[in-house]
């Protein structure tokens, strides 16, 4: 290998770990965006990698679905009944 197919080699390597992140990071992190955004901050901007994993891992957006929508009704106070939680996930 040449030293310049070595360092394209390379940096598709890194670069690929820069954008993506593995389901076990995202569930770590989900948590920490759901309370981001209902605080009003731009949640995506700050953690751009866990917003690109959410579109395109459907398992992981379902759980962010679910955080999002008990953190809002926890924010607006009281637990939500089963019906309004439904209603809330599209
Ligand atoms: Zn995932």
């Amino acid at each position: 290998m040449n030293r310049e197919r070595f360092d394209v080699w390379l940096r598709n390597i890194y670069d690929t770990q820069d954008v993506e992140i593995s389901c076990t990071e995202c569930f770590d992190l989900v948590s920490h965006f759901v309370e981001l955004e209902v605080s009003g901050e731009n949640a995506a901007a700050k953690l751009p990698q866990l917003k690109q994993h959410l579109d395109q891992c459907l398992a992981c957006r379902d759980e962010y679905e679910m955080l999002f929508a008990l953190a809002r009704f926890e924010n607006e106070g009281g637990l939500p009944s089963l019906e309004e939680l439904r209603g809330s996930i599209r």
